[in-house]
Order: structure tokens, then C-alpha cells, then sequence
């Protein structure tokens, strides 16, 4: 389908054309697709296809737009003066940085960026809809009951919400450090590495525990690559420059000021203790230091 026969009528209504046998149709949007519209409107955006899914209980259109851009040869004066950041993307979600990042204007600017309030409160409600939907299982039989179905979509539309959500956050991590700082220092991405460190952080072993652990497991590694992909093409349209230590590079053992290296700590301290310097300091942020000093530019 080409443009201009997709169009939106209304900042709420996206114009489908028909085609193959099918009719035109109207899809009404939950939001309003405003600043799509504005681009559109001054042809900075020129709508090339449309997909139209469904996940759980939503359908969602996704509008394939060419896109004029204008990329800087380098980076702003805010970017230059803030120079190099460091990050480290470590456990749990948790985003250590060496410089303050303003993720939503007009709030505070963080150096530790956890998960959302929103995000685990509606991972709880997941756990609790898996427990029922497993308590309401009949085994041994394909016929199920109308209580497991109705279990059953809960579940799918809340894994949904989540993916949604999750995606969210982590585009507007990545815009905020090619926006903000002018070279961004990270880990190579080290996927069987992570592996054992998801293992490191079970605390309690428990019943649910391998399960926990292996689902845990699989939405960092997916949320590492994903940040790394959104991290890298975002640097190009800000002229950011990505640079990375070594997958080896021990940055949660070393000291970030003195260079002692630990060889006893394990996941579980917060505080990276220096026996050399006795300088204390969060983990992830000391990580992240040593990962902005030793970060060198990649080919
Ligand atoms: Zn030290």
C-alpha cells in the first residue's frame, strides 16, 4: 500500500485503503497520532506501509514512514560540554551511570536508573495471574474451563502491556544518553556471560527457582541486545561516538579509583569495598566508571 492512499482523517483515525479483495477501512487509534500527523504534514515523513496486528487484546497499527532527516556531523554544545558517559547495564534492570540523566524533562536527573514503578507492578500482577491460571489447569484433558481461559487472556494481554512497556523504557533510556552526552562508553555485549551472573542473583533458592531464574534470564539478554540496538543506531543521528571495553574486562572487580583489583566479591554486595584506597562506593556505579576510563573506540 502506498501513500498517499494510507492517510490519518483525524488525529485518532488512520485511513486503510482496500486491496486483494478486501475493502477500505477506518481504524480508530487509542492515542493521537499528532506528531506523526506534523511530520507528515511538513513531508518530513512520507508514509510507505502500513501493518495492521493483533497481541492478546489489541490490535496495533504500525505506520512504515521514509523519514528526512537532518544528521549532524557533531554533536551539540550541551553534548560536548557533558563529554563521555559511562554505563553499565547490570542486573536486575538496573542502569548505573557516571553522569546525570534527565529521562523526563523538568525532573531530576539520575545516576541510577532502576525499573519503573509501573513495570513491577504489573510483573506482579503477571506472577499472580500465572499462579491462577496454573491453579485453574485441568491436567490430563484438552477441555478446559471458561475460569482457565479467562486466566489464560489475562495473562496474555498482561505479557503484552509488559513488552510494550519495557520497550518503552528502554527507547527513552537510549534517546536520552545519545541526546545528552557526546560519546557513550559501554560493556560489549556478552551474552553467555550474563548467564551466570542472572544465576548469581537468586537469593532464596526456592520451588519456582530454575523457571524464575531461566525466564529472568532470557528478558535481560533480550533487553541487553534490544538497548544495544536502539543505542547504536540512535548514536549516528546525534553523532555520538559508542565506544566499549572487552567483554573480559572485569569492571565490577576493579577499583575505579586506585586499580585494586577484588577477587573475593560477589553479586550480592551493593558496596564495592577498595581494600587498597578504602574507597566505598555503589557497584554498578564504580563499574560504570572503570567502563567510561577503559572504553576504546570500535571498528
Ligand atoms: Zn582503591
Amino acid at each position: 500500500m502506498k501513500n498517499p492512499s494510507i492517510r490519518f482523517t483525524s488525529p485518532r483515525r488512520l485511513r486503510i485503503p482496500g486491496g486483494g479483495g478486501q475493502p477500505a477501512f477506518t481504524v480508530r487509534l487509542h492515542q493521537k497520532a499528532s506528531r506523526l500527523i506534523a511530520l507528515i504534514e511538513t513531508r518530513t515523513a512520507v508514509i510507505t506501509s502500513v501493518t495492521v496486528t493483533r497481541h492478546a487484546h489489541r490490535w496495533y497499527a504500525s505506520v512504515l514512514c521514509t523519514v528526512h532527516q537532518h544528521i549532524p556531523d557533531q554533536p551539540t554544545r550541551r553534548q560536548r560540554v557533558a563529554g563521555r558517559v559511562g554505563v553499565d547495564l547490570g542486573v536486575k534492570h538496573r542502569l548505573a551511570l557516571t553522569g546525570p540523566l534527565t529521562l523526563i524533562p523538568g525532573q531530576d536527573p539520575l545516576t541510577l536508573i532502576g525499573k519503573p514503578h509501573h513495570l513491577e507492578a504489573t510483573e506482579r500482577k503477571l506472577v499472580r495471574a500465572e499462579r491462577q491460571m496454573s491453579r485453574r489447569r485441568v491436567t490430563g484433558t484438552k477441555q478446559q474451563s471458561k475460569g482457565y481461559q479467562e486466566a489464560k487472556d489475562r495473562v496474555a494481554k498482561l505479557k503484552a502491556r509488559l513488552a510494550m512497556h519495557r520497550a518503552t523504557n528502554l527507547h527513552l533510556i537510549s534517546k536520552r544518553l545519545v541526546q545528552q552526552y557526546s560519546e557513550v562508553a559501554l560493556e560489549t555485549l556478552h551474552v553467555k556471560g550474563m548467564t551466570r551472573s542472572a544465576k548469581g542473583t537468586v537469593d532464596k533458592p526456592g520451588r519456582n527457582v530454575r523457571a524464575k531464574a531461566g525466564l529472568n534470564r532470557a528478558i535481560l539478554e533480550a533487553s541487553l541486545t534490544e538497548f544495544n540496538r536502539q543505542i547504536e543506531y540512535k548514536a549516528r543521528w546525534h553523532a555520538v561516538d559508542i565506544i566499549r571495553v572487552p567483554n573480559w574486562f572485569p569492571s565490577s572487580r576493579l577499583c575505579s579509583n586506585c586499580g585494586w583489583k577484588d577477587t573475593t566479591q560477589t553479586l550480592k554486595d551493593r558496596t564495592f569495598r577498595c581494600k587498597e584506597c578504602t574507597m566505598a562506593l555503589d557497584r554498578d556505579i564504580n563499574a560504570a566508571r572503570n567502563i567510561k576510563e577503559h572504553a576504546v573506540p570500535v571498528q
